[in-house]
């Protein structure tokens, strides 16, 4: 049985980005740059007034001056502020010529009866509240480079140089089957014996959560024209398979056979708790390699070594450069006991505890409860596995452990 460590190491050194696309900046957002992204021109493209105020002549200092003009955002001025002289200008409004400074109208004083001229109260170092061309972006600068994961700032910062259409990874497409003979779709009734397919639903929203595509390759029954079929239609129509369920000791081992025909399987079995059955494999089709799970079929386990294998996959052909779940450190809440044979993956809800850590403060780790591989109610509200080591006894309260992230905190 493979270390979860080496399991992973193994699948993102088959992982390999998926050829870079271009979206516009609308459809960029969670998406990962596939190229450096220099300025094509300074911002500001002109000496910027940072306050509403006078543009001065700052060697003149405080005094009463006429007002030649007013210099507005979104235009140049036309005129010029010769020393002895001063013009109103807004915030963003470029500079004009002859002025070196701005006085901020709180330090200045309208003059009764005389429109025309101003009092200016505060004296000011040349350059000051006027933001030089390229204060906030340097004509030629790399402002984000290849490898940028696109959030609001970023996106921001493609619009401020110009930047609509961008080079950035796609989404990995990943076709979700679920197997079993004893497994309906949501909406149908039950009959003796069935339970719902609950993994193809769980997989399809970890998989949008992931930044990945969905496709839907339904229920495949316990026969292996059935599956072969649909793992075949999978492997074509995605760059990652993930079936659930038929990889156990005491099912008929369908899925890793299948896989083995088609490709190369790489491992069968994880050392760890839940969900120890685990197939990867790769596939070469279409000119690339895909990548296939066969996840355990129990709820949990399912959605566990997904959150662990193929969330960091999906981010790999996604073009993370780090992709890894977040991993750090936590304090228990209540006790845990060990498992003597299995490393074990504990669902916990993370919250903040001025308290912990001997009053310095943490975040404390929640158990779920009852953490049979069956029970999906284990992951509710769990937005973090523990990484409890192998052992024997009990983790008493406090007790600082590892934890990987998997929701916000
Ligand atoms: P298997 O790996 O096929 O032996 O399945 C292990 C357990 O998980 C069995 O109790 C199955 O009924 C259950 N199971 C398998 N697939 C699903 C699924 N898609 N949704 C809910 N339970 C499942
Ligand atoms: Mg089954």
């Amino acid at each position: 049985m493979l270390p979860v460590a080496d399991a992973l190491a193994l699948i993102l050194a088959q992982a390999a980005p998926l050829p870079p696309v271009t979206v516009t900046l609308a459809a960029a957002q969670g998406r990962i740059l596939a190229a450096d992204i220099l300025a094509q021109d300074a911002l500001p493209p002109f000496p910027a007034s940072v306050k509403d105020g006078y543009a001065v002549v700052a060697a003149d200092g405080p005094g009463d001056y006429p007002v030649v003009g007013a210099a507005t955002a979104g235009r140049l001025p036309t005129f010029t502020v010769m020393p002895g002289t001063v013009a109103y200008i807004t915030t963003g409004a470029p500079l004009p010529a002859g002025a070196d400074a701005v006085v901020m109208v709180e330090e200045t004083e309208p003059l009764a009866g005389d429109p025309q001229r101003v009092r200016i109260r505060a004296r000011v170092q040349s350059r000051a509240d006027v933001r030089p061309i390229g204060y906030d972006v340097a004509a030629g600068a790399m402002v984000l480079p290849a490898g940028t994961r696109l959030g609001p700032a970023e996106i921001g910062i493609l619009a401020t140089v110009g930047e609509v259409e961008v080079p950035v990874y796609p989404q990995p497409k990943v076709a979700l089957l679920s197997t079993g003979d004893e497994l309906v779709d949501p909406g149908q009734p039950l009959r003796p014996g069935q339970i719902r397919d609950s993994n193809r639903a769980t997989l399809r929203a970890v998989v949008a959560a992931a930044g990945g595509e969905p496709v839907d390759l339904g229920i495949a029954r316990d026969d292996q024209a059935d599956l072969d079929a649909r793992i075949r239609a999978g492997l074509s129509a995605a760059d990652m398979l993930v079936t659930s369920g038929g990889v156990s000791m005491g099912e008929l081992d369908y899925v890793k056979t299948l896989l083995e025909t088609a490709g190369v399987v790489h491992f069968g079995r994880l050392r760890m708790k839940p969900g120890k059955p685990l197939t990867f494999a790769t596939v070469a089709a279409g000119g690339r390699v895909r990548l296939a799970f066969g996840l355990p079929g129990n709820p949990v386990s399912s959605l566990v070594t997904f959150y662990l294998l193929g969330v960091p996959a999906l981010r790999k052909l996604a073009g993370w450069p780090d992709p890894h779940l977040k991993r750090i450190r936590v304090f228990l809440a209540q006790p845990l006991p060990l498992d003597s044979y299995r490393p074990e993956y504990h669902r916990a809800i993370l919250a903040w505890d001025a308290q912990a850590d001997d009053g310095r403060g943490g975040l404390v780790a929640h158990s779920t409860g009852n953490q049979a591989s069956s029970r999906l109610l284990s992951m509710r509200s769990a937005n973090a596995l523990l990484e409890l080591p192998q052992g024997e006894g009990i983790l008493p309260v406090g007790a600082a452990v590892s934890a990987l992230l998997i929701g916000e905190l």
